[in-house]
């Protein structure tokens, strides 16, 4: 009798690199203690970062001995304040100028300072709240004319230099993709990276534009679209349905919808994305306090848990990983929370997801044959991916799904499905050569032992033809 290693784990992690985890010894730790995507946050990165932080993680990863994904999320259509050198203290009722041309005169004894969107004061109206800073800090707008925006501070606080300023319920009029956006991405394809997160997806429009741009670069790259507004929130069957995953990006919707809605905004993407077949990344504030304390709050603790409970395919770090003191404890928690919670899950299989060709149908009856067989998996080979994105979207609890590629790319781009436990493996003509040494791959890295039922999806020939078939295999 064989139990599955104790690595695996349904739900991936997903881990942002910055200050505290870009050194080779702390990549090298938090790639084989198990994190299944990096992220690269672009709000804060240069190109010259992105080439040189790329080539790390890969060379880190060949040391290790262990994959993991690259996605570069680019920071889209942000608003943003300018330089303020020294950062403004702020009291209730301090007045803040907001000039969108550089050139623009700084009224007196007023803290005066850019910002990046021309369109702004078009878009205010007196009386508008913007929330800056993560809403930190809130200003109700005052007075404006073509060019500026006079505010004043409704909380107290201190202004530090380029910050997020978020105007919720307004439709910002910036493009889906900056031009910062278009240059991040040139190197970070050149890079190779696997997925890129599209920043304030508003609609599926928004997506095509990118999946164009990555085509016309000849760029294979994934698209994991950020629901962070009342609009993506609008229009999320639509952006489910032409983005490859989604983002569930808590910290920009926890600002721009009602706050309180939040959880059950959360469920509802959940939701969308497993009818869909589609990946979802639950992001920000997983473990917030770790980014100083080593213990995560029990309110966390939950937060996580319910994440696992929802069966989201991966849960991911932030500022516990790029700025917080205890990177590797945060994946370790995150790996414990996991751990006590997957085996609690139901065993339903997904019962939304519209499985269109017989294909795809065939996918439900091998999983419910593995959850049969019990202590099982299944092993599937896949050029385009579709095969282990469906089966992972079936969540077969209990079930790893052994899934062999034998390109590079796509091999990285299943570390992100939920269950999906990828190989590299090059493919031989006759079919059963194939299934054979995959098999013998799981036996060696001692993924399942010897009597282990396998169910394996395959092309077999029957007839001179190829068919589609589902096979029982038991190792040897
Ligand atoms: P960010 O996106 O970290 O790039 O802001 C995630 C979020 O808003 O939650
Ligand atoms: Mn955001």
């Amino acid at each position: 009798m064989h139990s599955t290693p104790y690595t695996f784990r349904h739900t991936k992690i997903i881990a942002t690199v910055g200050p505290a985890t870009e050194s080779k010894e702390k990549l090298s730790q938090l790639i084989s203690d198990g994190v299944d995507v990096v992220r690269l946050n672009m709000a804060h990165g240069t190109e010259q970062w992105v080439t040189d932080t790329v080539r790390r993680i890969r060379e880190v990863s060949t040391n290790v001995g262990r994959q993991v994904a690259v996605m570069m999320d680019v920071k889209g259509p942000e608003i943003r304040t300018g330089l303020v050198d020294p950062a403004v203290e702020l009291v209730v009722g301090s007045r803040l100028h907001l000039r969108t041309r550089d050139e623009l005169p700084s009224p007196a004894g007023i803290t005066s300072v850019t910002v990046n969107y021309a369109d702004l004061p078009n878009d205010v109206e007196v009386g508008t709240v913007m929330l800056v800073d993560s809403g930190l800090l809130r200003f109700r707008v005052l007075e404006k004319d073509q060019h500026t925006v006079l505010c004043e501070a409704l909380t107290p606080g201190v202004l530090h230099s380029r910050r997020h300023i978020n105007l919720p319920g307004v439709n910002v009029g910036l493009p889906s993709l900056t031009d910062k956006d278009r240059a991040d991405l040139r190197a970070g394809i050149e890079a190779g990276i696997d997925f890129v997160a599209l920043s304030f997806v508003r609609e599926a429009a928004d997506v095509r534009v990118l999946k164009t741009f990555l085509q016309e670069l000849g760029s294979r790259a994934r698209i994991v679209a950020k629901i962070e507004d009342s609009a993506g929130v609008r229009n999320m069957v639509e952006i489910v349905r032409e983005a490859d995953a989604i983002m569930v990006a808590r910290g920009d919707l926890g600002i721009e919808i009602d706050f309180h809605k939040l959880p059950l905004v959360q469920t509802q993407l959940v939701d969308v994305c497993q009818a869909e077949g589609k990946p979802v990344i639950i992001a920000t504030h997983l473990l917030e306090s770790m980014i100083q304390s080593p213990m995560p709050t029990r309110a966390e603790i939950s937060d996580v848990c319910n994440a696992v409970r929802e069966q989201a395919d991966a849960v991911m770090l932030s500022g516990e990983t790029t700025v917080g003191s205890y990177p590797l404890e945060s994946v370790g928690v995150l790996k414990s929370i996991i751990r006590s919670t997957e085996p609690t899950l139901r065993c339903e299989l997904n019962d939304t997801i519209a499985l269109r060709t017989p294909k795809a149908k065939m996918l439900r009856a091998a999983a419910v044959l593995a959850q049969d067989l019990g202590q099982s998996g299944i092993v599937v080979f896949t050029r385009s991916g579709f095969l282990a994105y469906v089966l992972g979207a079936l969540r077969a609890r209990g079930i790893p799904i052994y899934a062999f590629t034998d390109d590079e790319t796509l091999f990285r781009q299943l570390l992100l499905p939920w269950g999906v436990e990828p190989f590299l493996m090059k493919f031989s003509d006759d079919p059963s050569e194939t299934i054979a040494n995959s098999l013998e791959i799981l036996k060696v890295k001692k993924w399942v032992a010897e009597g282990t039922w396998l169910v394996v999806i395959t092309n077999a020939l029957s007839d001179d033809s190829i068919v589609d078939s589902l096979q029982l295999r038991q190792v040897e």
